[in-house]
Parts: structure tokens; C-alpha cells; sequence
């Protein structure tokens, strides 16, 4: 174990995980809790409280630099501020740092979710050594962050890289934004598992159609990888969709490389040739050869990336 520490929270709309993690990147202990979406505020920062103290023996408070918490946006990190969180009631202008730095007495730095798991993959994971670097977490949402001449790309108040939001279909289909035609409407892992769930109601032939309600992005892999023709069309659209966005942060950022996280890249191996299929066919030329590769933290992007957010070394880049 390295000499400095520091405790990472990743708040989610479904989870809040923590980690403990140390100055290479490693987790050294992780804690989870199904978040209480409706309680309010008090009682989120309450289960933070109770994660941090779960992962962090008394011993270590002195080594750790601080507590870096990711969540999802908007969020106002200069000032510390929940602007308005869809998912977590009461979380709209909410000093969440300060409120949190009086209760666990200890430095904290908030992040944006996509900005914070992008940080952990360049820092300790696939994006390691890159001055150009676009990261996307496929999951619940389709959320992102990018690296651009080396220096985390944060926009007014780190709200830049909200790619899930940029519309691929005019008119398309509805997003939790509001609008239509988003990527994160068409490509997210809620978007692939509801469109496998309809499909299949009307598919007796398919392995999908008796799990009906249940099927996620998980059963639509498995059936895939056991030949089954509906599930193989889905996971090609999945692609070819995911492909399309990508297409289009190639020409906007020119990374050196592409990383893909979240719960969709467990079926990494049988989306990649199709994204890449995309890209070749309608990229430029010269932005065909770049490297899409899986995340390497797996699901502790955002976590290790949360973290980071404290340690030192992250200051420089943010
Ligand atoms: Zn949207």
C-alpha cells in the first residue's frame, strides 16, 4: 500500500458505493448501499457518512487527503453545488460539499460522474500515457468525459462532455432530458434492454422472448453468444448506434484513443466490431485507425476516478 490515501464515493441514482483507495489507484476496500433516492438529502449524506466510515479504519484518517464524491449532473464543482439531480429528490442547489465536509470533518471535492470516471481511466486505467483521450460509460445513462492536450476538458462550472445528450436522430426517441433523438435515448443500457424487451414480446423463435419483463443488457449477451438471431440484430443496432456517436466525438476531439465502460461494456467483445464497422465506413479517413478499447477499471471507474479527484497529482490536471 502506498503512503497517501483517499476515499472515493460514487452516488448514483440506484447505488452509493465507496473505496478506499491508495496514490497507485488501488482499491483497498469498497462498501455499497442501495440509494435512498427518496429521502432527501440528510438522509444520502447520512449513508456517505456511514460508507466512509466503513471503508476507512480510524488508523488511516490521518493518511487520507480527503473524500472525492462523483454524481451525477448538473453540478456546479467550483462551488460545490448539487444544481438539480433528476434522480435524487431534494438535491437542487444543494451545498452537498459543504454539508458533507462539516459531517465527515475531513476535505471533500465534488466531480461529475463522467468526469471523474474519465480521470480514473486516464490516470490508473486504459487511458494511462494519453494526451487525447475520450471516455464513454455505457450503463443506466450514456455519459462521458474527454481529455484534450492533455488537461481534463471541464467547461463552465465542469459541466462539458454531457455526450449522452447530443442528438443522433432528429425527432428521435425520448430522453430523461426531455428532448428527442438524444444518444443516450438510443444507445444507453436502459435504451438496448428496452428495445430487446419489445422486440422480443412478438418473437416466440427467440431465446429472449420467456424472459419478457426481465431481460436486461446482460440476457441479451448471453443470448447472443448462444447464436440466437434477435438478440445478435440487437447487439448489431447497439453497435452500429454506439458507433455513430463515437464517429462524431472522433471529429470533434481527435483522441488517441476511446475507452468504453459501464455495464454495456461486459459485451465489449461483441459490440466492438460494429462500432468499428461504423467508424470506418462514415469517420474520415485520417480518424478510422484510432483505438476503441474496454475500460480497464471495470466498474470502478468512477470510483478510483472519484478518488482521484482528491489525490494528489489530479490538481495539475483538472
Ligand atoms: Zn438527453
Amino acid at each position: 500500500m502506498n503512503g497517501t490515501l483517499a476515499v472515493g464515493v460514487d452516488l448514483g441514482g440506484t447505488q452509493v458505493r465507496a473505496a478506499l483507495v491508495d496514490d497507485a489507484g488501488t482499491v483497498i476496500r469498497r462498501a455499497a448501499t442501495m440509494t435512498d433516492t427518496q429521502g432527501g438529502p440528510e438522509a444520502v449524506i447520512g449513508q456517505i457518512a456511514g460508507l466512509v466510515d466503513a471503508v476507512l479504519a480510524d488508523e488511516e484518517r490521518a493518511s487520507v487527503v480527503g473524500v472525492g464524491v462523483a454524481a451525477p449532473g448538473p453540478l456546479d464543482d467550483e462551488r460545490g453545488l448539487a444544481l438539480a439531480i433528476p434522480t435524487l429528490r431534494g438535491f437542487v442547489d444543494l451545498p452537498l460539499v459543504a454539508m458533507l465536509a462539516e459531517r465527515l470533518r475531513l476535505t471533500v471535492k465534488l466531480g461529475n460522474d463522467g468526469l471523474a470516471a474519465v480521470l480514473g481511466e486516464w490516470r490508473f486505467g486504459a487511458g494511462r500515457g494519453f494526451s487525447n483521450l475520450v471516455y464513454i460509460t455505457v450503463s443506466t445513462g450514456l455519459g462521458g468525459g474527454v481529455v484534450a492536450d492533455g488537461r481534463l476538458l471541464r467547461g463552465r462550472r465542469g459541466m462539458a462532455c454531457h455526450v449522452g445528450h447530443m442528438t443522433v436522430v432528429a425527432d428521435g426517441a425520448l430522453c430523461a432530458c426531455g428532448n428527442r433523438g438524444c444518444w443516450e435515448a438510443h444507445a444507453s443500457g436502459t435504451a438496448f434492454a428496452q428495445e430487446a424487451r419489445r422486440r422480443a414480446a412478438g418473437a416466440a423463435s427467440s431465446a429472449l422472448s420467456a424472459h419478457g419483463e426481465r431481460i436486461d443488457a446482460g440476457l441479451v449477451f448471453e443470448a447472443a453468444r448462444q447464436g440466437d438471431a434477435l438478440a445478435s440484430a440487437i447487439v448489431a443496432e447497439e453497435a452500429d448506434m454506439l458507433g455513430l456517436g463515437i464517429v462524431n466525438l472522433l471529429h470533434l476531439y481527435s483522441p488517441e484513443r476511446v475507452v468504453i465502460g459501464g455495464g454495456v461494456s461486459n459485451g465489449f467483445d461483441l459490440l466492438h466490431p460494429g462500432i468499428v464497422a461504423r467508424v470506418v465506413r462514415t469517420a474520415m479517413p485520417p480518424f478510422r485507425d484510432v483505438p476503441i478499447v474496454r475500460a480497464e477499471l471495470a466498474g470502478n471507474s468512477g470510483l478510483v476516478g472519484a478518488a482521484a479527484l482528491v489525490l494528489p497529482g489530479s490538481a495539475a490536471a483538472c
